[in-house]
């Protein structure tokens, strides 16, 4: 049977990647929805390419240009924000790609997991956000959240057929970025354009940055907690900078279980979709010729002090990790403009984090506010 995917996100990083997997499978996945934020002309591409059923341009300046491409294809078109929400419960899906970036990808997801629909979760934020609300709404929907994070994935993957089993501990890998083995003098003055030249992985903007400062392990660690029910304690951060073992479980009996292959987001993004299945691929694959070590380290959390800021969120809870997610999309949006050094996005997250007040069981306003609160005190600080 032909499943049938909303892809939110569909010109960026991961969007572009899960069009790539789907095309191999005409016979196995449909597009039902795309959508992207302001590549206008690649959304056209796609979408006559896939004939989705709708598309949403989010910046409303392009949803003229995209209407009168499309017309003639009989593809519906919407723009903004609140179109997003909408064509997410469309009857005709049963997936939802959720690979948007930031803090934008929480409300789309919410509402696609409150019409019923599979969610395949790329954009972490979401969970790091909002963890307790979007895992509390997903179970009473009786829906799956499967991971495309390549270490959840991982995780999940180790995970299958251990039914019950007691997990007693996981490690997340990380590569260490481009910065690694850098100590607080030199990365004084690395650029953007050191920082957007990853080791291993081709990411968006956003994601690259974080995984140069580590932030993007301190999300995956919280990501983590939600997806698998953790304690703080469960999460331990591994730095193995080859990146071929993608994440490691420990069971109770000490038994530890690994995920491993290449460096390639297209396979944990298949998994995602094609689950339970595996499906065949002619993705390149793993030699031992090529990777004749395989190294550990443990990550520097004194000169990477996002990794450190994260579990404090993480042991807080509440709006902390709110607080923390806003506050780095300030800062890294700052730096990629020039307009901030690469030591300070950690100063601006840490004193977002000591200046917005503390909400220990937030509703969803209350995390609305607390971002909306934290982006402008942070703005504030970089000025
Ligand atoms: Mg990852």
């Amino acid at each position: 049977m032909k499943k049938n995917i909303a892809i939110l996100g569909s010109t960026g990083s991961i969007g572009t990647q899960a069009l790539e997997v789907i095309r191999q499978f005409p016979e196995r996945f449909g597009i039902e929805v795309l959508t992207a934020m302001s590549q206008a002309g690649l959304l056209i591409e796609q979408a006559i390419e896939f004939m989705p059923n709708a598309v949403v341009i989010g910046n409303e300046k392009y949803y003229e240009k995209v209407k009168s491409a499309l017309q003639p294809h009989d593809i519906k078109v919407f723009a903004g924000e609140d179109a997003l929400c909408q064509v997410v419960q469309m009857d005709g899906i049963d997936l939802v790609l959720s690979a948007l970036v930031g803090f934008s990808g929480l409300k789309p997801t919410i509402s696609a997991i409150k019409a019923g629909k599979h969610i395949a979760l790329a954009n972490k934020e979401t969970l790091v956000v909002a963890g307790d609300l979007v895992t509390n709404l997903a179970a009473r929907n009786r829906v799956a959240m499967l991971p495309v994070d390549s270490e959840h994935s991982a995780i999940f993957q180790c995970l299958q057929g251990e039914f019950s089993n007691t997990i007693d501990k996981i490690y997340l890998t990380a590569s260490g970025g481009p910065f690694r083995g850098m100590k607080h003098k030199e990365l004084e003055t690395v650029t953007k354009k050191q920082a957007l030249k990853h080791p291993n992985w081709k990411m968006g903007c956003k994601i690259t940055i974080d995984s140069a400062t580590l932030m993007n392990k301190g999300l995956e660690v919280i990501e983590a907690k939600w997806l698998f029910h953790l304690q703080p304690r469960q999460i331990e951060v591994v730095v193995h900078p080859q990146s071929i073992i993608h994440s490691i479980v420990q069971f109770s009996d000490g038994s530890m279980k690994a995920q491993m292959g290449l460096p390639d987001m297209r396979l944990p993004i298949q998994y995602a979709l094609s689950y339970p299945e595996r499906l065949s691929s002619d993705f390149p694959r793993f030699g031992f010729a090529e990777y004749p070590i395989l190294s550990f380290e443990p990550p520097d959390t004194e000169n990477f002090r996002n990794l450190a800021l994260a579990y404090s969120a993480l042991h807080k809870g509440g709006n902390a990790a709110c607080v923390l997610n806003a506050a780095n999309e300030i800062a890294v949006s700052a730096f990629l403009k020039d307009k901030l050094g690469f030591l300070q996005i950690s100063d601006i997250i840490e004193q977002c984090m000591d200046l917005i007040p503390f909400i220990a069981e937030p509703n969803f306003d209350d995390y609305l506010h607390t971002d909306n609160e934290t982006r402008i005190r942070a703005l504030e600080l970089i000025k």
